[in-house]
């Protein structure tokens, strides 16, 4: 029988009583690899009792033993890098070197959260009137939950509950149900690395679980990744709810191409940056807007493209696995099929791909388009394929004002040997993450990840220091002690005496 995903409730790894199961599949066969169960109704409410109940002891463990959980899972992390990998690779279909880079990208972030005294330390001033002195203190929310995409099942479930809990909250976390091995491998490691009871929870579902932590009173924040429409529902459900929400959401990246970049590594760094994964990142580029005489090396562009394979994840030369499923196929191929409908010229066309020994597999091969304009589908919308977009301007002003102009804020990049045109792009452009020479210009944990506009909603952004003010609240405090026993009288100002 396969196996059902396990619920993780008040410390303990249960079989949900669920009826109501969703079959996980490897996309390179479709296998059913697993079962997951949505949670039942009582199911969540323990869950969250679980970690308000839990929250009332860990608000108060020491910080320093908090950072101590969290150098101890992130030792174990690594320890278990290529096993974690191998188990994400296996239920996504990423290739085991892209898998790694998922698991370490999360790492990194909970070796950002060791850092947690220095992080949550608050400010002091001392005579802000004649013998007051105000300090401030972070304190944690209570019970944090997190609603996570299938992109990155280890990368995203990181940036989340690691801070949360170091910060001294308890969370619930519901992870993708199209790869929820993963995410369960998480939350293994971290009881084994000593997480008191209720800490963590780990729920499972869909809409109708991600709508109970939306509404749910004990609930104080929610941090979301997905897609745009569903991004904008969290947001408006959970803000409506009277919660702290932070939701990330879909994009449409572009990379400028300027006349002086170097040719082959552009053309290198534009292959991986779009077809790498499948297109299946929120930071892929997939659109190359070519500047002047650039509009040349779009065939070798093409070229380079046509030579990436897809393939499983154990094969070393695969360029990238399949989508995560047949319906993400499907939509691929309409918005491929869109494209040529609305006259654009698609001059490497991937939806006949076949690998040999799975003919079952979501196989997109890399395709481009060029003769693209703003109204067509395959520009307004995020494809989330191995799709790359060609657009071609005459100067750098008007991609800037093209980039500027699309409602997706989440990165964009330039390739460039001038310094001036870099400076000029990365002060005008109106995206939250921008690479110079760099392609995906994801931040490091000790940044944050700075999506903007249609990308992000909320203000507190993922990881760094943006994270731990998500996380908790400021309290500040202005305090006197009296040295004698002069009364002065009562003082009826609202000013400091
Ligand atoms: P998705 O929006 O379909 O699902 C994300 C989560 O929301 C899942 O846990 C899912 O169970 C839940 N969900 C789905 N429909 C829901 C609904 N109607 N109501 C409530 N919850 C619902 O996204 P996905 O396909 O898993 O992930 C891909 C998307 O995520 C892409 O759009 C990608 O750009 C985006 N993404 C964004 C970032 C970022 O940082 N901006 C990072 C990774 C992925």
């Amino acid at each position: 029988m396969t196996q059902q995903i396990p619920l993780f409730i008040d410390g303990a790894f249960v079989q949900s009583e669920s009826t109501t199961l969703i079959p996980v599949t490897n996309p390179a066969t479709q296998e059913v690899i697993a079962q997951v169960p949505c949670a039942t109704d009582a199911e969540m409410e323990s869950a969250i009792a679980s970690a308000k109940e839990a929250f009332e002891d860990w608000k108060e463990v020491a910080v320093s033993e908090r950072a101590r959980l969290m150098l101890r899972y992130q030792a174990l992390l690594k320890e278990h890098h290529d096993e974690i990998a191998t188990i994400l690779a296996e239920e996504t279909g990423k290739t085991f070197e892209d898998a790694k880079g998922d698991v370490w990208r999360g790492i990194e972030v909970v070796e950002h959260a060791c850092n947690i005294p220095s992080l949550v330390m608050g400010e002091t001033v001392e005579n802000v009137a004649r013998k007051i002195d105000s300090y401030s203190y972070t304190q944690p929310l209570g019970v944090c939950a997190g609603i996570t995409p299938f992109n990155f099942p280890a990368m995203i479930p990181l940036w989340m509950f690691p801070l949360a809990i170091a910060c001294g909250n308890t969370f619930v976390l519901k992870p993708s149900e199209q790869d929820p091995k993963t995410p369960t491998r998480l939350a293994e490691l971290l009881v084994e690395a000593g997480v008191p009871k209720g800490v963590l929870q780990v729920v499972h579902g869909a809409k109708e679980q991600v709508d109970k932590l939306l509404t749910h009173p004990d609930i104080q924040a929610i941090s979301f990744v997905g897609s745009v429409p569903v991004g904008e529902h969290i947001y408006r459900t959970g803000t409506d709810n009277m919660k702290r929400v932070q939701a990330f959401a879909g994009a449409k990246n572009h990379m400028v191409v300027m006349p002086d970049a170097q040719k082959n590594q552009l053309i290198n760094n534009i292959v991986g940056a779009s077809v790498g994964a499948g297109g299946q990142r929120c930071m892929a580029i997939s659109v190359a807007v070519f500047v002047g005489e650039t509009r040349e090396w779009i065939p070798e562009v093409r070229d380079a493209l046509a030579k990436v394979r897809p393939g499983k994840w154990d094969d070393p030369e695969a360029g990238y696995g399949p989508l995560i499923s047949p319906q993400a196929k499907q939509r691929v191929l309409n918005y491929i099929q869109a494209g040529k409908d609305q006259g654009a010229e698609c001059i490497l066309d991937g939806t006949e791909c076949v690998v040999e020994g799975c003919p079952d597999g979501n196989w997109v091969g890399p395709t481009m388009f060029r003769g693209v304009n703003t109204d067509m589908t395959i520009y307004t919308d995020e494809i989330f394929g191995p799709v790359l977009i060609a657009i071609e301007v005459d100067t750098l002003e008007q991609a800037i004002e093209l980039i500027n102009e699309c409602p997706y804020g989440n990165g964009t990049s330039i390739f460039t040997a001038s310094g001036a045109a870099a400076r000029k792009f990365q002060h005008e452009i109106k995206v939250g993450q921008v690479g110079i020479n760099v392609p995906i210009p994801v931040p490091l944990p000790f940044f944050s990840f700075t999506g903007w506009r249609k990308s992000f909603y909320g203000d507190q952004h993922a990881y760094g220091k943006q994270a731990v003010k998500f996380y908790t609240e400021t309290k500040t405090v202005t305090a006197r002690w009296f040295e004698d026993d002069i009364h002065s009288g009562p003082n009826m100002s609202i000013n400091l005496k």
